[in-house]
């Protein structure tokens, strides 16, 4: 994830990201050479920003294939919430069922 600072720039709209976290979606480092992308590689932007904007599920795809090829299948990929904003998810399920399982060596719990 890239570092971001309030005093940072929003992309977008130009006006500083500000201390509201929840409004603010960052990228990490995947050197995009697409023109209409690049802008946002190691960047942050105002959630709502990104969420209103006209190339947003351009983004959304192009983003998550590059993430899938840098990291793998299980990079986490953006989706759009039921609030129409722009957020992360997992993109395995299985990958958080896994986290749950007992470590190896201790019994199983009774109701697995
Ligand atoms: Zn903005």
């Amino acid at each position: 994830m890239a570092l971001v600072y309030p005093d940072m720039n929003c992309p977008f709209c130009g006006d500083r990201l500000g201390e509201n976290e929840s409004n603010i979606i960052g990228f990490t480092f995947l050197d995009i050479r697409d023109r209409d992308f690049e802008y946002l590689d190691d960047s942050a932007c105002h959630r709502s920003c990104l969420s209103q904007w006209d190339k947003r599920d351009d983004f959304i795809t192009f983003w998550n294939q590059q993430m899938r090829a840098s990291l793998g299948p299980n990079a986490p990929e953006l989706f759009v919430n039921d609030a129409g904003l722009v957020d992360y998810r997992d993109s395995k399920a299985d990958s958080i069922l896994a986290s749950r399982k007992p470590p190896p060596g201790e019994p199983p719990e009774l109701d697995w």
